[in-house]
Parts: C-alpha cells; sequence; structure tokens
C-alpha cells in the first residue's frame, strides 16, 4: 500500500544518486541517447523517450524529494537529460539542471545471486503487495480493485473514520474475515524456512513488510517489521494502546456486515457498539485499525528499527514490490549506496530495475523457493 509520509533525513540521503553509483550505460541509450530520469516529486524514475512509464500510482509520496546530486553532473555527456524529470503529481519547483545517471545492465542470473546469498549474513528483505496478491489477498487498489464503490485510499484515511467509523469498520472487518480462507504461499514459505535454517548457522533473515495480513506471520516468520500495522491489532483512540485482536466478528454488531458488492447498503452501526476498548482505566472509548492510513507517518521507532537492520545488512531482497517506489525505496537505495547487492523479485519490469544488481521477473512463489533454497554445502545443524 502506498502511504504519504515524511520521509527521514536518511532516505533522502540515500535516495541520491552517489559518485560510486554510477555504472555503465542502460539498455535504452544507444536508441534514444537518453539517461533515466528521476521525478522530482516522487521516486519515479523513468525513461525520457517515448518509452517512458506512466507514473504507476497517484499515490505515491508527495513528500518525498528526491534530490540530485550536483557530482552526477555532466554538461558534456550527449545522454544529459535535462531536469525536472516530472511524474505528475506536484508542479515542479526546482530550475532546471542537467544530471546524467548512467545505470548497470541488472543481473538476472541466479547463479550469481546465489554467490551472493551464500555469503551473506545479515539479509533483509523488503515484501510488499505482490507477495500478499499471489495468495489471493485484495488490496482494493488499482483496476477493478474496489469495496463497494470504494477503494482502500478512500476509506484508509483518518478522516474517512471519523466520518464514518461503522463504514470503515465494516470495510476492516470485510478484510479480517477474508484472511479466514488465505494461506501463506511458496514465497511466504521461503522466507520464513530460509529465516529459521540461517538462524541455525548464526546468520540473520529480517523481513520489513508492508503487508497487514500477517501471511508471513502465518508462514512461519519471527524476525519481521510489519510496518504498516496489522489487519488484527487495534490501537484505542483514546489511550492510545494497541492490542492484538483475532475475535470473529471482532463485535457482534459486525457479524454478517461488511459485504463487498457495490450495491451493498451501509450498515450504520452506531458508535457505541463499534469495537470499544476494554482496557483498565481507560473508561473506553472507540478502538480503530492499527493499521497505517494514508496522510500518517510512519512510526519513528519502526523507521530507526529498520534503519538498524538495513545499515548492517549485507544482502538486501524486495519482493513483491519495486524498489523505486515506496516502501522499498525508502530502504532499499540505503543498502546499494554502500555497495551491498539489491535483488528485486517482482512479476513486473520496469526502466528503474536498472538501478540494483539482480532483478527476477515472475511469481515470488516460484522465484524464491529456488533463490533461497539451501546450498550444498551449507552446514545444516
Ligand atoms: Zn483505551
Amino acid at each position: 500500500m502506498y502511504m504519504y509520509f515524511k520521509p527521514h533525513a536518511n532516505s533522502l540521503t540515500a535516495l541520491k544518486p552517489l559518485k560510486s553509483e554510477i555504472l555503465e550505460p542502460p539498455v535504452h541509450a544507444a536508441d534514444t541517447g537518453s539517461c533515466l530520469q528521476y521525478c522530482t516529486c516522487c521516486p519515479h524514475q523513468q525513461l525520457s523517450s517515448s518509452r517512458a512509464t506512466a507514473p504507476a500510482s497517484r499515490s505515491l509520496p508527495q513528500a518525498l524529494e528526491l534530490q540530485t546530486n550536483p557530482d552526477a553532473t555532466s554538461p558534456d555527456c550527449p545522454k544529459s537529460i535535462d531536469f525536472p524529470a516530472y511524474c505528475g503529481l506536484k508542479p515542479s519547483a526546482s530550475t532546471r539542471n542537467r544530471v546524467c545517471l548512467k545505470m548497470a545492465r541488472t543481473s538476472s542470473s541466479m547463479a550469481d545471486f546465489r554467490k551472493c546469498f551464500a555469503k551473506s549474513k545479515h539479509i533483509v528483505i523488503i515484501s510488499g503487495a505482490g507477495v500478499s496478491a499471489e495468495s489471493g489477498v485484495p488490496t482494493f487498489r488499482g483496476a477493478g480493485g474496489y469495496w463497494r464503490k470504494w477503494q482502500a485510499q478512500d476509506l484508509a484515511t483518518p478522516l474517512a473514520f471519523s466520518h464514518n467509523p461503522s463504514r470503515v469498520w465494516e470495510f476492516y472487518h470485510y478484510r479480517r474475515e477474508v484472511m479466514v480462507s488465505k494461506e501463506p504461499n511458496a514465497g511466504h514459505r521461503a522466507i520464513a524456512e530460509c529465516e529459521a535454517r540461517l538462524g541455525k548457522q548464526g546468520r540473520r533473515v529480517m523481513v520489513i513488510t508492508q503487508n497487514i495480513d500477517e501471511l508471513h506471520r502465518k508462514a512461519g516468520t519471527r524476525n519481521l517489521l510489519e510496518i504498516h500495522g496489522s489487519l488484527f491489532k487495534t490501537r484505542c483512540t483514546s489511550c492510545g494502546v494497541v492490542a492484538e485482536n483475532y475475535r470473529s466478528p471482532i463485535c457482534p454488531a459486525l457479524s454478517g456486515r461488511g459485504a463487498p458488492e457495490p450495491g451493498t447498503q451501509d450498515a450504520n452501526i452506531p458508535v457505541e457498539k463499534l469495537p470499544w476498548c476494554e482496557e483498565a482505566g481507560c473508561g473506553g472509548l472507540l478502538l480503530r485499525p492499527y493499521v497505517l492510513w494514508f496522510g500518517e507517518n510512519l512510526d519513528p521507532a519502526i523507521l530507526e528499527e529498520a534503519d538498524r537492520k538495513l545499515a548492517h545488512c549485507d544482502l538486501c531482497l524486495v519482493v513483491g514490490t519495486s524498489s523505486v517506489v515506496y516502501p522499498a525505496a525508502m530502504f532499499a537505495p540505503q543498502v546499494a549506496a554502500r555497495g551491498m547487492p539489491v535483488a528485486e523479485f517482482n512479476m513486473e519490469t520496469t526502466p528503474a530495475m536498472n538501478r540494483f544488481r539482480f532483478h527476477f521477473q515472475g511469481p515470488c512463489g516460484t522465484t524464491l523457493p529456488e533463490a533461497l533454497a539451501p546450498h550444498e554445502n551449507e552446514t545444516i545443524s
């Protein structure tokens, strides 16, 4: 899920193309004479030719200003492009600069990835919606992604909740109930198995996920940072206590509610019959889903934890999301900037994938089991 957020200083720093990252030309350089363009208002990157792609979402983080590094400017470079490159999300304020960013060809060699994997001791795996989609979890985003007549960005907001908490709770009740029939897929299982196996060898795997469905947890992943919260946690709107909650239904009034069909009428449940805080001393007030909503910022403590892990990792996998859109765009460049390998596992190819060392196209349920399988010489206790 894409969120609006205020990036912290480290993320901005990490997104700057460093001198050391200027590598060989991209595959399109010969036919267009172009380099890759970086949008000045989001992590989007696109070719400056007619092959440029449209922004994947209008909900990309508007606050993220991608800075360009003066060291990368090369006025004499025939492939230099005029800035600002601009994805259309907001008017660009910057003056025109000339920047040349030369990119490496990304490898799809599983054998080469496996060599990196064999040597790595601290692996961070950043996972996104694509991993959940392979388990059939609806995202309520993009073409056809509706609950009744709304998409996630219409309902997953503080404003929507304050205007109509009953409708928002129906939406989340439906999403919780849907998960009863969803199971982790082979990608989730490969990650969990890898964590357990490498843990016995003194090696560490950390999963940072934007997914709120707990399928990583269900697959057995323990070292997990759910940066957007969970469908199965609540937070009191008064005392702020966060609590696990696996009740089905979460409250009697939501029983049988939450149908997603377009013609369904709102249940209009009175607020006192919606999920309510039972914390001693609170006095009881409305609970909300413990999920990061559009317009909300990530918890600084979670960001710090992610930064700590990223600062020490020697291999980063980006699975089910692109490493140039949020949330991976916040994290993966930090790893690449230290010269560590980043590998994307995604259904899609994009011009931007050239920014990182590996890209494997296809379902994560197919690519990850092969990528994370034991090596012959692994010491397995
Ligand atoms: Zn409370």
